[in-house]
């Protein structure tokens, strides 16, 4: 499969890693739009939120805990931060394989463009 951040967890493709274990893996976003703009992916290739079987919803619970563990230890937690999962074109999503946005660092607008 032909999917950019299959090829980053997978290390066929350098990402500058920030955080990973067995089923996620964290890394810097390659056009930062906030200070700090990490995300965090499932290893697993699911192409969009809506193709995660609930059953299998608890790594969506990871990819926030690990977002939540991030912030902490880059001391964004108690100014804040936001994290995002866009969903197909209308929520801006432009790489099909879902990741988590984390992005703190300075005021976030709301809402969102
Ligand atoms: P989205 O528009 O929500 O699908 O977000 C995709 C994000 O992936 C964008 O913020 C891109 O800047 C980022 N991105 C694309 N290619 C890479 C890459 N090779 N390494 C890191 N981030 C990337």
């Amino acid at each position: 499969m032909d999917c950019i951040f299959c090829k980053i967890a997978q290390k066929q493709i350098k990402g500058n890693i920030a955080f990973e274990n067995d089923r996620v893996i964290a890394f810097h976003d390659l056009f930062p739009q906030a200070p700090t703009h990490i995300l965090i992916i499932p290893k697993q290739h699911y192409t969009t939120l809506n193709d995660v079987p609930v059953e299998q919803g608890a790594i969506l619970g990871e990819l926030m805990t690990t977002a939540a563990q991030l912030a902490k230890e880059l001391d964004v937690a108690e100014s804040g931060y936001r994290v995002v999962m866009n969903c197909n074109a209308d929520g801006g999503q432009s790489v099909y394989h879902i990741h988590l946005h984390l992005l703190a660092g300075r005021r976030l607008n709301w809402p969102p463009g």
